[in-house]
């Protein structure tokens, strides 16, 4: 079944000038980008996106990192959209990250670990609701 999830090129992997490799790997995994753009998000923009993870002890760091740069934030497409996109990403950890993922290709660390994937449906809908006006998905 055809799905959206959404996704972030997070701050790190857009500084280290990895954008376009990594947009090339979703769309060779038969990705459709239905939206794309680029953003600096402050620390507030971010700490509302990421408010599930609000006790995690990691939670200020991920934050300022998130608003350390810019990142392109993206609506992606395909069947089965969410869970083959979290399988292109890889394990949060790049360190245990399989080979040819995202992950173990651009990330540098737990942290900066250059994608963002959602990692569920009701999550997805939050997400692109979160950054993206319906007008802009088309
Ligand atoms: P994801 O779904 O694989 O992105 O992982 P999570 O939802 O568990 O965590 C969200 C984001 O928080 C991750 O992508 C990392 O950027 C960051 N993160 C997760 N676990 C840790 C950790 O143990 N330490 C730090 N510093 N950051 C973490």
């Amino acid at each position: 079944m055809t799905q959206r999830t959404f996704s972030i090129i997070k701050p790190d992997a857009v500084r280290k000038g990895y954008t376009g490799a990594i947009l090339a790997e979703i769309e060779k995994a038969g990705f459709k980008i239905v939206s794309i753009k680029k953003a600096s998000i402050s620390k507030e923009q971010a700490k509302g996106f990421y408010y599930v993870h609000a006790q995690r002890p990691f939670f200020e760091d991920l934050c300022t990192f998130m608003s350390s740069g810019p990142l392109f934030l993206m609506v992606l497409e395909k069947d089965n959209a969410i869970a083959d996109l979290r399988t292109l990403m890889g394990a949060t950890n790049p360190a245990n990250a399989e080979e040819g993922t995202i992950r173990k290709q651009f990330a540098g660390s737990i942290q900066e670990n250059a994608i963002h994937g959602s990692d569920g449906e009701d999550t997805a809908a939050f997400e692109i609701g979160y950054w993206f006006a319906g007008c802009e998905l088309i």
